[in-house]
């Protein structure tokens, strides 16, 4: 899951980290009320989205010659226009795609003096089965393009579980941060605060770019980016709180709500697949027959026929699926039960595109009965190589 940079620095800002003043507003009419609340004279007004980039971001509305998604204003009159001019509007940066994202919220924050940006985030590393700090002076820009072009300008600092961020640890970043005086001892301070908050949190990434030592010398908290653990999440109700479903795909929170795994791809074959080994399967089989998934949907073990109808209804909700494969292998659950469902769901929305289903284990001739029964279109097929040739057939 997701949050707003506001609420990351909210987090932060309990842990001790050093963040800016700031106000989140979701209407221009509290701009200045807002900005009144800050020291001034220097504030920054920034779009709350689910994405990075919003500084080189355009808004749709505004043609090219607009300022971004991340405004500077040197008096609280500045700072109202902005906020009047990007609320409401449609942000497209590097990480949303060109539909953009709706500016629903802004945070006006107190304008630091920079001296420099740095890069500094934690995340789950794989290759060395730890938590990671990645830490890097090129902050403020693309951490991938830092790391094509100049990968020796990026460190890795794993951290044992059990010592935790150790002295020797925050030197290490400090020298590759190249932080002195002011700026060291704050980032002694910090690095334990931030190993803090990932881990009692369960994140799965906090990335702070930029972290700016500013003028003065101390270290401050520019910019926040969270994800957290979902299969965390029962254990965080201060966090599932924050959760914004405006963000999030409507397809993926409907699934969520009947406990559906399902994640929402950019293909035209929709999937139905109960087991996420069988579901990858699926997947690839489909692409190596050439065609794309349009999403990855495990309905699995014991699900009942609602559950069914209700991921079958997700799925064809989706107007990029062209046509639905539906692959069951019938072990706990039942094929009857999976046909059921699928013929409950077809009769309630309809079926507008090719359906092919394949069916095997327990019960499948009931399964296989109830479908031809069932007066739907749809193609049977014998087993998985089969049910992917016929639908990729199907769509042409
Ligand atoms: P992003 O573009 O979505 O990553 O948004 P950021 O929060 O990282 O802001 C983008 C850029 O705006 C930063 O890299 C800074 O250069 C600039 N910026 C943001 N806040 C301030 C501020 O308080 N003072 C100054 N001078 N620049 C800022
Ligand atoms: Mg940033």
């Amino acid at each position: 899951m997701n949050i707003h940079e506001y609420q990351a620095k909210e987090v932060l800002k309990g842990y001790g980290a050093p963040v800016a003043e700031g106000v989140a507003i979701t209407s221009a009419d509290e701009a200045e009320a807002a900005a009144k609340q800050l020291p001034g004279p220097l504030y920054v007004v920034k779009s709350q989205i689910h994405a990075g980039g919003r500084g080189k971001g355009k808004f749709k509305e505004l043609g090219p010659d607009a300022k971004g998604g991340v405004r500077l204003a040197k008096s609280i009159e500045e700072a109202v226009a902005h906020a009047k001019e990007m609320l409401g509007n449609t942000l497209v940066t590097k990480q949303t795609g060109d539909a953009g994202k709706v500016v629903n919220r802004l945070y006006i924050e107190d304008g630091a003096d920079i001296d420099r940006e740095l890069y500094l985030s934690l995340l789950v590393d794989r290759s060395v089965g730890q938590i990671a700090f990645v830490a890097s002076t090129e902050g403020g820009m693309d951490i991938e393009t830092v790391a094509e072009e100049t990968p020796d300008k990026i460190i890795t600092v794993p951290i044992d579980p059990i010592a935790g961020v150790t002295a020797g640890d925050a030197e290490k970043l400090c020298t590759a941060l190249k932080l002195g005086g002011a700026a060291k001892v704050d980032g002694m301070q910090l690095f334990p605060i931030l190993y803090k908050a990932f881990t009692e949190k369960d994140m799965s990434l906090l990335e702070i770019n930029p972290l700016i030592v500013m003028k003065d010398g101390h270290l401050r908290v520019l910019d926040a980016k969270v994800s957290f653990d979902g299969n965390a999440l029962f254990r965080h109700d201060d966090i599932r709180a924050l959760r914004d479903e405006s963000e999030e795909d409507a397809k993926e929170i409907e699934a969520s709500k009947w406990d559906l795994a399902y994640v929402a791809l950019d293909g035209n074959i929709g999937c139905m697949v109960n087991g996420a080994g069988l579901a990858m399967a699926t997947m690839d089989i489909i692409k190596l027959y050439g065609k794309e998934p349009a999403n990855f949907c495990d309905v699995g073990g014991g699900a009942n026929k609602e559950k069914v109808a209700a991921a079958f209804k997700i799925i064809t909700a989706d107007p990029a699926v062209q046509g639905i494969l539906v692959n069951i292998f019938g072990g706990i659950m039942k094929c009857d039960v999976i046909a059921e469902g699928v013929v409950a769901a077809v009769k309630e929305v309809g079926l507008k595109v090719p359906l092919v289903v394949r069916l095997e284990g327990t019960n499948v001739d009931l399964g296989k009965k109830i479908l031809n029964e069932s007066g739907l279109a749809i193609t049977a097929a014998d087993d998985l190589d089969d049910a992917a040739k016929k639908i990729v057939a199907a769509i042409g």
